[in-house]
């Protein structure tokens, strides 16, 4: 028993000392201490006793004496750190130097410092970009016409394209000096995302020279005489940029682009200059067709050592006008009916002067570089942006539709099956938004969070996904018939294009969340990585010596907070900030935080190098990281909204389904881990009780569902800056109005279905027996109108629209038969 005392007390003094991550003399103190007092009140024989102090004074020595301790561990340990290291190639190198390191920083520190989240200041637009998104922006939604658009012109109307660049939508990331917008980031999103409530080819379109291309990398890189040119022209749609990177055999690769040009001299405009031979070949360039101006990615060689150096340049990016000679540009590809505009181009030996390199010849080779420093912003915008736009549409009328359509004389949205869907469409789209306003937030405090992006490129495009597919199911006949009123049909069709653009969707994540964040967040591995590749030994022996055995202490005290806080189910994390509501979510991710700390350093402990290879545990390591940073996103929406009570069901869902998804990642890499030893270690540690979290409940899915059935401001709220018009000729706004009309209408339906059980009231037609209850005085006229208003718009709404048999030849289709009635029936009932 004494034994045992002793035993736990050893245990106590270890783990305290993890714990509070204390320095090597405070930790000789606390084992002396022990020692000090096992030698004096212990029952152990002096043989144990002696056996203990030589250990510790050898340890002790070991490791208090510089010399010693780096010539017995650190220079070892340098040694074979750099053996294990993986072979990183140059690009890869870029791409992990480029951009900040953010939140993501804090939740890999396992030590979150929420106060920090919630002090950031909330993302707000200036009158101007209110301005702007309420005039130019509403009224580009007005006149995109989805069905047109995808349909009948396979195109943007041309009054449409002028709209876009006489008021300024292709500058929007453009300075005002260069007569640009001049808009925040989160202006930016907040224009991508109306756009993409209405139609994805204007969104497309107006997102794409905002995103990485010529504007973005002329304002880092270009020379003035290329700003001062290109900027102003840009800015006013003079000019249509594109970028080319992907070719036929280089995808996700694009790193190993095959194009090509040769540095030397040729005639350019009638005198001889230094100049490049360009030969490429590329495809999928969005606006590649409509482009007057082609930003096209290339390997430049300089055989001649014309420009004084290496023969092989690298990476370089030029500006080339389309109407140069040589380039072949024009054709389209038809991406999922989403109609923007995009194609192949390609060119062979075209000679180009040096002068048309962005930034001039010396940015040439600098390319990756200036793409993955760039990148970073774009990513965090676009796909998020629009994402958000499409769930939130989904939303809407999806909430509306399961509320106008009756099946077994209910409205479907009862249906506790359509509210499973229900729910999960309110809880991302919930989740998603807050994703994306966050992260727009950070691009303007000036962050290029890199790692951050591409989290929220691919969760928001992948529960975009799934918020569109569960609308698809519970739309049912009425999502799949397309048509003018069909307004989820092409988004459906679309959903595929985000998840595999800017970094396809699968190697988003398994190579690059995790295996950049391990890097680039990680406190302590960049600098242990930094003095491997230190050239002076001394230099090097020292740098290693102080980031390896930080490193100790953090893994140390992760491990031990992660057990401390997972045994108490983190209770005791005091001081949370927040909404009291959240707090007991504050501290789940407190405490999964440190065990996702714990856990990243021992899969980079035995993996090491294989961790690249091992895309499958990468990509679980990766989704735990994704869902705190997705998670701490809907804590501070929460916040940032004043905390509405209305909407905490919408926060406590998305949050319960981020512990649950972090759950299961944990145990799909303890499932897997080549050490089975270390796998149960790391399981004891983080899950000593087990699975603790559940998904959200039924009872929450309720809560959330019965949000979207009704008009209210948390629907609004959910659903903030949509396109909305509240009109019978649009699909939308009828569905609107129906919702609006349902209260009242269903409460007359239930009086006339009353009386007809009842016998009161007789009729075969639903008018006929609403005539009949009106005639018997069981509802009055006033009442009979609202029906008749109601039901005139829940048909309206269900009805799908049919065509010609021979509509695959017509050049248009725009005159179903159902859309001509229906105008006329609502507005003939409602005159009834
Ligand atoms: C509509 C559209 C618009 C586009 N616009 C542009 C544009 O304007 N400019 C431009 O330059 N490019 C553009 N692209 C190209 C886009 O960026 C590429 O499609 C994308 O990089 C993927 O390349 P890929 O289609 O050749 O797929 P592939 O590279 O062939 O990938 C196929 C699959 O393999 C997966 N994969 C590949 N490598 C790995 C790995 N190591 N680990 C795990 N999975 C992996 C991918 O995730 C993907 O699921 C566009 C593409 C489309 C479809």
């Amino acid at each position: 028993m004494n034994g045992l005392l002793w035993f736990a007390a050893a245990v106590t003094v270890f783990w305290a000392l993890a714990y509070w991550r204390v320095a090597a003399p405070a930790w000789l103190i606390g084992v002396g201490s022990y020692l000090g007092a096992l030698t004096l009140w212990s029952g152990a024989d002096a043989e144990t006793k002696v056996l203990l102090w030589t250990i510790f004074l050898v340890v002790a020595g070991v490791l208090t004496v510089t010399s010693l301790r780096k010539a017995l561990i650190s220079d070892p340990l340098l040694n074979w750190f750099r053996k294990a290291l993986p072979q990183v190639s140059q690009t890869e190198q870029e791409a992990l130097d480029a951009g900040t390191v953010w939140w993501d920083g804090e939740l890999f520190s396992g030590n979150p410092d929420w106060s920090k989240l919630f002090g950031t200041p909330k993302p707000r637009l200036t009158p101007d970009e209110q301005a702007f998104l309420d005039g130019p922006v509403e009224q580009l939604c007005r006149i995109c016409d989805d069905w047109k658009i995808t349909h009948e012109l396979n195109d943007l109307p041309p009054e449409v394209w002028q709209f876009i660049k006489d008021k300024g939508f292709l500058g929007m990331i453009i300075p005002r000096q260069y007569g640009g917008l001049g808009f925040s980031a989160y202006a930016h999103s907040q224009v991508v995302q109306k756009l993409a409530t209405r139609n994805a080819t204007a969104c497309v379109s107006v997102m794409v020279p905002n995103s990485l291309g010529p504007a973005e990398l002329l304002l880092h890189y270009g020379t003035e005489e290329q700003k001062n040119h290109y900027l102003p022209r840009l800015a006013k749609g003079l000019e249509m940029p594109c970028f080319a990177l992907t070719g036929p055999d280089a995808g996700s690769d694009a790193g190993s682009i095959p194009d090509f040009g040769l540095v030397c001299k040729g005639v350019h405009e009638g005198r001889e200059v230094l100049g490049i031979r360009l030969t490429w070949e590329k495809r999928y360039i969005t606006l590649g067709p409509v482009a007057t101006i082609l930003g096209l990615a290339f390997k430049l060689h300089d055989p001649d050592h014309l420009l004084g150096g290496e023969e092989d340049i690298g990476i370089t990016l030029a500006l080339i006008p389309t109407s140069h000679p040589g380039v072949n540009i024009g054709r389209r590809h038809l991406p999922l009916n989403a109609s923007f505009m995009n194609g192949p181009n390609w060119g062979k030996d075209v000679f180009i002067p040096m002068s048309w390199v962005i930034g001039g010849k010396e940015y040439a080779g600098q390319g990756w570089r200036m793409l993955m420093e760039c990148l970073a912003a774009g990513r965090s915008i676009s796909l998020p942006s629009s994402s958000a736009g499409a769930a939130k549409m989904a939303a809407r009328t999806t909430g509306a539709y399961s509320r106008v359509r009756s099946q077994f004389k209910i409205p479907i949205g009862k249906f506790e099956g359509i509210e499973e869907a229900l729910a999960r469409i309110g809880g991302n789209t919930y989740a998603i938004d807050a994703a994306r306003t966050m992260t727009a937030g950070a691009v303007d405090l000036g962050e290029k969070p890199s790692v951050i992006s591409a989290i929220v490129k691919y969760h928001c495009t992948e529960r975009g996904r799934q918020v569109i597919n569960d609308a698809m199911d519970v739309h049912g006949g009425k999502g799949i018939c397309l048509g003018p009123n069909n307004y989820l049909g092409r988004a459906y069709q679309q959903i595929p294009i985000g998840i595999t653009v800017e970094g396809a969707n699968i190697l988003t994540r398994s190579m690059m969340i995790f295996g950049q964040g391990a890097i680039r967040c990680h406190p302590y591995v960049l600098k242990e990585i930094a003095a491997t590749r230190t050239q002076n030994p001394a230099e090097a022996s020292g740098k290693f010596d102080d980031a390896f055995w930080d490193h100790v202490r953090f893994v140390l005290a992760n491990a031990a907070r992660a057990l401390w806080l997972s045994l108490t189910g983190a209770r005791l994390v005091a001081a949370v900030p927040g909404a009291p509501e959240l707090r007991r979510h504050v501290q789940q991710l407190t405490r999964l935080a440190a065990g996702f700390a714990f856990v990243a350093d021992v899969a980079m402990l035995f993996l090491g190098g294989d961790l690249k290879r091992k895309e499958k545990l990468s990509g679980r390591l990766g989704d735990i990281l994704s869902q705190l940073y997705i998670a701490s996103t809907v804590l501070k929406r929460f916040e940032d909204d004043g905390r509405p009570q209305a909407d905490l069901p919408l926060a406590q869902w998305a949050l319960e389904d981020c512990l649950n998804r972090i759950q299961a990642a944990f145990y799909g890499v303890f499932g897997n881990f080549p050490s089975r030893i270390a796998a149960w270690k790391m399981r004891f540690l983080v899950f000593p009780w087990g699975k603790v979290f559940s998904p959200p409940s039924d009872r929450r899915g309720h809560e959330v569902a019965r949000l979207l059935l009704e008009p209210s401001q948390v629907r609004d709220r959910l659903t903030a800056n949509m396109f909305l018009h509240k009109h019978e000729d649009d699909p939308v706004g009828r569905l609107e109005l129906a919702m609006q009309a349902a209260p009242a209408g269903e409460a007359v339906e239930a009086k006339i279905r009353n009386a007809a059980k009842a016998g009161v009231i007789s009729g075969l037609t639903e008018e006929s027996r609403t005539a009949s209850a009106l005639e018997k005085g069981i509802i009055g006229a006033e009442e009979a109108a609202q029906y008749r208003r109601f039901s005139a718009l829940r048909r309206a709404c269900i009805m799908v629209d049919d065509f010609p048999h021979d509509v695959g030849r017509m050049q248009s289709a725009r005159e179903p038969a159902n859309v001509a009635e229906m105008g006329s029936v609502v507005s003939q009932k409602t005159a009834a």
